[in-house]
């Protein structure tokens, strides 16, 4: 303890002492220093599937957080994850009985990975319990379900957190570091490209009700979201066009293609791609009056690889989850700030672009946003 406290108060030090040399952007943008060796998050993990499985196997890596109960429709699934993470009986539950970690004073937060249009009664329900909420992204299916989600665990006094794991990868945060330096100059114009080629035709994924739409929800929010924290900005106005090559596979409501284009405040413009038709689709290149940056992959589990006028970024590569839990973590227990926020806010702002990006869609017109 001793030891952490002494690590933290030099480096505290450091960044005082670069202080003076530091814009005002970069002040804010100063990370706070980790605090890598306090209080450890307990995590239940509800929906024990593909997603969960890496979060699982990633948070064995982490030095805050925990998995030390389980919510799961299959009994099966939870003898078999109880075994391998030494999970006790008395923290196990199902869909029906989880309401009950209320009375758990082993289980601080509820990480929600189950699909999409679940989220918004599994995240109230958590809330009322009393217990901090992770919820994956999109953490909802609309703007009007994300709002309800962020009162109520307001009300219940509870944070709300989005899965949002790129807000905690090292290159993309060096990226962010320099684009808030300045060392792009002003940001003119910022391209993401996200998608791959579905398969089965029967998974959720395609799903209306329980997608909440097609790729836009699952993997063009990664265009959307980059977009704001690459530009250092929310966007104020969307267009956007679909197209759709099968009608059988890609029901009403759930979109195959859409290109969309984002316009900032600052001027500079965005033009992105959604699909779940076209594989290799990872890229985010963006330039600036002094500089460019391009990633590739930029959202995948990496590692991620890109370069900027100055050369290849070489931060290292750690599991994204277990980055994002240690950092959730701090977040929860110490109120700590991250760079780019994971809060219900934020997860709420693509909640209310991708509306806008549907309605711009079904009407031809270019839609105003006020995030
Ligand atoms: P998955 O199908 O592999 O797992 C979903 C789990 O939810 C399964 O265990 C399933 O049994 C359970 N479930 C509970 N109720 C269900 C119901 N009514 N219908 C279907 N399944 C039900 O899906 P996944 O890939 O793990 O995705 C889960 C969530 O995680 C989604 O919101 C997705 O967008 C998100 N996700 C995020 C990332 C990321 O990188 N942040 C990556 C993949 C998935």
């Amino acid at each position: 303890m001793r030891n952490s406290r002494r690590n933290f108060l030099q480096q505290l030090a450091v960044s005082a002492a670069a202080m003076p040399f530091l814009t005002f952007e970069q002040q804010a943008y100063t990370p706070v220093p980790h605090n890598r060796q306090g209080r450890v998050l307990r995590v239940a993990l509800m929906g024990l599937g593909g997603y969960a499985t890496r979060v699982a196997e990633a948070m064995q890596s982490c030095k805050r957080a925990k998995i030390t109960g389980l919510i799961s429709g299959t009994p099966a699934k939870i003898k078999e994850w109880q075994a391998k993470y030494n999970i006790p009986e008395k923290n196990c539950y199902n869909y029906e009985t989880f309401d009950q970690v209320k009375d758990n004073p082993d289980i601080d937060a509820v990480y929600v990975i189950t699909p999409n249009g679940l989220h918004h009664d599994q995240v109230i329900r958590i809330a009322r319990a009393g217990k901090h909420v992770i919820c994956e992204k999109p953490m909802a299916i609309n703007a009007r379900e994300g709002q309800e989600m962020v009162d109520a665990c307001r009300e219940a006094g509870v944070k709300l957190l989005v899965g949002y794991r790129m807000h905690f990868e090292p290159n993309t945060l060096e990226v962010i570091r320099m684009r808030s330096a300045g060392e792009f100059g002003k940001i003119m114009f910022f391209q993401g490209l996200s998608g791959f080629k579905i398969g089965d035709p029967t998974q959720w994924r395609l799903d209306k009700t329980l997608a909440g739409g097609g790729a836009m929800m699952d993997i063009g929010i990664y265009s959307i979201n980059g977009s704001r924290y690459m530009v250092g900005e929310d966007p104020i106005w969307v267009t956007a066009q679909e197209t759709k090559t099968d009608e059988v596979k890609f029901k009403a409501g759930v979109d195959e293609t859409i290109q969309f284009q984002l316009g900032f405040p600052g001027g500079a413009v965005a033009s992105c791609l959604s699909t779940y038709n076209m594989n290799y689709l990872d890229r985010f290149f963006m330039t600036g009056e002094k500089g460019f940056v391009e990633m590739q992959p930029s959202t995948g589990y990496g590692p991620i690889k890109g370069r900027t006028h100055q050369g290849a970024l070489a931060q290292p590569h750690v599991m994204h989850q277990t980055l994002q839990m240690d950092g959730m973590a701090e977040i929860i227990l110490d109120d700590s700030q991250p760079v780019v926020p994971v809060d219900g806010l934020e997860g709420l702002k693509d909640l209310k672009i991708i509306d806008a990006i549907y309605a711009a869609c079904a009407t031809g017109q270019r839609q105003k946003l006020s995030l």
